[in-house]
């Protein structure tokens, strides 16, 4: 019998479990299947999982260093997928979903199987775009053309061309894998975060690499000009070239050995070819929307749910990950527009599949998920994964100290926090030292950070990150921030990066309190640590803090038995 549910979500009493079903085996999927295990095991929830990759679920956000050949395959994994199928857990793996009807509440799979729901979660996550450019004519796919087959996923009517690839999955990373073992010419185009950390990662592993963009500098959406410029010389000492102003117009192709297209050069606007054996499409990516879509589900830029993460338009579907937009119902502006967006982050997706498991669980149950807490929005904070160069960055930093006055009447040079109007004036203050790779902005209102960039200088941009991030006061002579990668011994942090509540890992929101007392109980390794907390186990870049803690930590000893 199916379920039927109610306009306000619940779903009534049907013989056996809650069916819920899960679209996507990602990182996101596989976190809420591991949330939701509790509850499969009880025999609270039945859940299937279809997932149109072949592989387990991994970690997405390593590909790119799997991709150089600096992670091994093993430390992308995410979760024991025996376990959960151990557990009940119903993995269909190869499989996708390809149609939704909602009033039955069935899904249908590429294999013409049918899965009925109480509950529907997407977890469809992004693809990486493919631009329009002469040579790669209808590789692109239309946002809302759907699939007939897992393969077609994210396949345009034609697939890329050899020698052409987006790193978003593991087949591509073999294909920059191998070109980077053999030490080719890889060009990247497009110098977002994502295509800087494959570019430097690529040559640092001594594949040569250039990294062709239209922008002025490097990472342009997080970094002011100063930062991006001081981005390109560390990529140019690292062997990275980049070509800035280089609007890429066509991609030439030579004739392979069976007749094949294979990548030659890429040419742009300016006359210029920049030749290359493998070309790494990193033009940003868009959330898999097409399905919801063809269901009539509200859509944007992702699939629309408020901060439970339902469906605005039905109340037995939910979003997580890259693939859903969360919003408040009824924000759409007078244009019907909706603002925001997918964060694309890895943290605020885990933190969604955390809360929607919990609130599923709750439910099945007969519990009342009004107590469980929605997923948290923190402050998002960029920070690139490169070996020698550290950047990081928060909040919008486009501002110029020597910009205008703004419209409410602030005035330049006001102190922080004095309020002109009720509103305090932006104040902006930067510190540039080029020669020695060091570059700082900070953009405060009322002393508290709206914007940061930090590079060269990692224990200012760690401090930042904490500022921001709690939204403290800056002390009012910046220069302390500045001078806290200086030798001067007598420069403390104002922040205490110790401090219980500092978070440490970004992407699991994990806090020192949590790591400490980890370390204290016998986790000594940033490994252990990583499996009793989580942390670490994202995109790795707090893992130095966290041997720093443990080593800080004393274990605890053992209880000593009463005679
Ligand atoms: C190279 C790289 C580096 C990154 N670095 C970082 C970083 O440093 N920090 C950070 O926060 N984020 C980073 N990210 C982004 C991060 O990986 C994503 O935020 C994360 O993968 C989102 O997870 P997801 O499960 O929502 O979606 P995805 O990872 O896209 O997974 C979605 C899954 O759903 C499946 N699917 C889609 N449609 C269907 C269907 N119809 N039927 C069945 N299955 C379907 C797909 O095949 C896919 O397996 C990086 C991404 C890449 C590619």
């Amino acid at each position: 019998m199916n379920a039927h549910v109610s306009p306000a979500g619940a779903a009534s009493s049907h013989a056996g479990p809650t069916r819920v079903v899960l679209i996507g085996y990602g990182p996101v999927g596989a976190r809420f299947v591991e949330e939701l295990l509790p509850s499969v095991a009880s025999g609270a929830v039945a859940l299937t999982v279809l997932g149109a990759e072949a592989h387990d679920a991994y970690n997405r956000v390593l590909v790119g260093e799997y991709a150089v050949g600096r992670a091994a395959r093993e430390r992308l994994d995410v979760i024991d997928t025996a376990a959960a199928r151990a557990a009940g857990v119903d993995v269909r793996l190869g499989e996708a979903v390809v149609g939704i009807d909602r009033s039955r509440q069935v899904v249908r799979t590429h294999h013409d199987t049918r899965v009925p729901y109480d509950r529907l979660v997407f977890a469809t996550g992004a693809r990486a775009n493919v631009p329009t450019l002469a040579g790669l004519e209808r590789t692109t796919r239309h946002r809302l053309a759907r699939a007939a087959t897992a393969a077609e996923l994210d396949r345009g009517e034609r697939a890329l061309p050899t020698g052409v690839v987006a790193l978003r999955d593991l087949d591509d990373a073999e294909t920059v894998r191998a070109a980077v073992a053999g030490r080719k010419r890889i060009v990247v185009l497009g110098a977002g975060v994502l295509g800087m950390e494959a570019a430097l990662a690529a040559s640092e592993q001594g594949a040569e690499v250039v990294v062709v963009h239209h922008g002025d500098v490097p990472m342009e959406r997080n970094l002011d000009h100063g930062a991006g410029r001081l981005l390109a010389r560390a990529a140019r000492a690292g062997g990275t070239e980049t070509l800035p102003h280089s609007r890429a117009e066509e991609v030439l192709f030579r004739h392979g050995e069976r007749g094949e297209r294979v990548f030659e050069a890429l040419q742009c606007a300016d006359g210029k070819q920049v030749p290359g054996d493998l070309l790494v499409l990193s033009c940003g990516v868009a959330p898999r929307i097409e399905l919801a879509a063809s269901c009539d589900l509200a859509i944007e830029r992702g699939v629309l749910v408020d901060e439970e993460l339902r469906s605005w338009t039905d109340p037995a579907v939910f979003a997580i990950g890259d693939c859903a937009q969360v919003a408040a119902r009824g924000s759409a502006g007078p244009d019907g527009r909706v603002g925001g967006g997918p964060a694309g982050l890895i943290g605020p997706g885990w933190r969604q599949a955390d809360a929607l498991a919990a609130r599923l669980g709750a439910e099945a149950i007969g519990g009342d998920p009004a107590g469980v807490p929605f997923a948290e929005e923190r402050p998002a904070v960029v920070m690139l994964k490169a070996e020698g160069v550290d950047v990081v960055s928060g909040g919008d930093v486009s501002a110029d100290p020597f910009d205008e006055p703004e419209a409410s009447g602030a005035e330049p040079g006001h102190a922080a926090g004095c309020a002109v109007h009720g509103v305090s004036a932006r104040e902006v203050t930067v510190w540039a030292d080029p020669a020695h790779g060091a570059y700082a902005k900070m953009v405060t209102r009322g002393g508290v950070l709206e914007g940061f960039v930090a590079v060269g200088m990692p224990r200012t941009g760690a401090e930042l990150t904490l500022l921001f991030e709690r939204g403290n006061e800056l002390p009012a002579d910046r220069s302390v921030l500045l001078r806290l990668d200086s030798d001067d011994a007598g420069v403390v942090s104002t922040t205490d990066p110790f401090a219980p509540d500092a978070t440490v890992c970004w992407c699991n929101g994990v806090s020192v309190e949590r790591i400490t007392d980890a370390a204290a109980a016998g986790d000594r390794t940033v490994e252990c640590v990583g499996r009793s907390t989580r942390a670490g186990t994202g995109c790795g870049s707090c893992k130095g803090r966290i041997t720093e803690l443990i080593a800080r930590t004393p274990e605890a000893a053992p209880a000593v038995p009463v005679a």
